[in-house]
């Protein structure tokens, strides 16, 4: 567990302020759900809830949890098998620019081109900002997190 330093006061009414420097980083916007997990006697830990559904098809039927994301024992299936894309069903994604990077079994390719063109957009515009940044690729700023999380973890 890493120590951020952070301190923040409960106020009167038994509420904290997460600090903006985690907010930003962990992508965690004003209205979330944050869960609240108890590791010890001395220690809570607070996590940004996200649904036990699956990232692709929004199932909650036989769901397992892979790479810090959920998903179902049918999409599993079709990742595996390109053949199948054409049966899917109709994307059910909320942002269709994200659906058509999740619903997609070539998935790992996109997520890599869009990795690049993540870097390419670091290069051409050094101080935007993760909003910014995806404003120039048209796509969310959860997706850019994510990416910058993948390919830090692999720049390492
Ligand atoms: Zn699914």
């Amino acid at each position: 567990m890493k120590d951020t330093g952070m301190i923040r006061s409960l106020d009167s009414l038994g509420r904290i302020v997460v600090p903006v420097e985690i907010r930003m980083t962990r992508n965690i916007d004003i209205g979330d759900p944050i869960e609240f997990f108890i590791l010890d006697e001395n220690i809570i830990v607070l996590r940004k809830y996200t649904s036990t559904e699956c990232t692709f098809c929004r199932s909650l039927e036989q769901v397992s949890y892979y790479k810090d994301q959920f998903i179902c024992s049918n999409c599993v299936k079709e990742l595996g098998n390109p053949e199948r894309i054409s049966q899917e069903s109709e994307p059910r994604q909320e942002d269709a620019q994200e659906s058509a990077v999740h619903t997609n079994s070539i998935r790992r390719t996109k997520t890599e081109e869009m990795n690049q063109r993540l870097q390419q957009a670091i290069v051409d515009h050094p101080f935007a900002n993760q909003k910014g940044l995806a404003e120039i690729l048209g796509i969310s700023q959860a997706r850019v997190s994510q990416l910058k999380r993948k390919f830090s973890s692999t720049s390492k």
